[in-house]
């Protein structure tokens, strides 16, 4: 199943590497949902929507982004509901819904160092005509963190550090043990694969101090919290290795 529910009120959209589509997720309140990420496309949240419906669900009053890279933020044009960004995710989506999307902007940017290769390959993959890409800011905007309540549920947005980006948020569920961490676990592909590891131990540590069962990260399966932590570790150990 492509859209698959990992507990009573947790759902998300399973990602496809085809066109670099993220995970999408969905918690579903009593009184409100929430989407994790607004996905790489109006194609892409138009999938999403389609399987939430299919399943009778409430189209999402929220849109939780957890960073500002392409692959995550790209559909918040096309979603349904209000969307929330935390402050620096917000100042770059400033900057990228004044970009150009010509073939000559788009190469430009990759000489400047504005975009990087990897996204502007999958971004030609996903879109059929580059006029179809629309970058808007957030209807809300937060800092550090933004704690919210569906009804019988509570989500908790918190911009945390990590090795992949400055503005990476997770979405904790506490009610749920859920918690989606976006791509803040990996490396930074927008200086030059830095892993930095100062800032993965960080991002270990808030992980360790989290009370949850599954983690949802943007581009795999859901897997548990002893599951995440070694894999880290190990993440830790390599990079302390190569830097001796
Ligand atoms: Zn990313």
């Amino acid at each position: 199943m492509e859209f698959t529910k990992v507990t009573e009120k947790v759902y998300y959209l399973i990602n496809d590497g085809e066109t670099d589509r993220p995970v999408l997720g969905y918690i579903k309140g009593d009184k409100y949902s929430l989407m994790v990420d607004a996905g790489n496309s109006k194609n892409h949240v138009e999938k999403f929507n389609s399987c939430i419906e299919k399943l009778n669900l409430r189209l999402p009053d929220y849109v939780a982004i957890t960073h500002w890279h392409w692959d995550h933020t790209y559909g918040m044009h096309a979603v349904t509901g209000k969307t929330i960004a935390c402050e620096i995710t917000n100042e770059q989506l400033n900057v990228m819904s004044k970009w150009q999307w010509t073939d000559e902007a788009m190469k430009n940017r990759l000489l400047t160092g504005e975009d990087i290769e990897f996204a502007d390959t999958n971004i030609r993959k996903e879109y059929e005509g580059l006029q179809g890409i629309k970058v808007v800011p957030a209807d809300i905007v937060f800092k550090n963190d933004l704690e919210i309540d569906l009804g019988g549920l509570t989500v908790i947005l918190k911009n945390v550090i990590s090795p992949h980006s400055k503005d990476s948020v997770i979405v904790y569920v506490p009610e749920e043990k859920v918690v989606f961490i976006g791509d803040a676990y990996s490396m930074n592909y927008y200086n030059n694969c830095e892993y930095d590891p100062f800032k993965l131990e960080c991002f270990i540590n808030v992980l360790k101090d989290l009370e949850f069962d599954i983690c949802l990260a943007g581009h795999s399966s859901p897997i548990n919290k002893t599951e995440i932590i070694e894999y880290l570790n190990l993440q830790h150990e390599k990079i302390q290795a190569k830097n001796k």
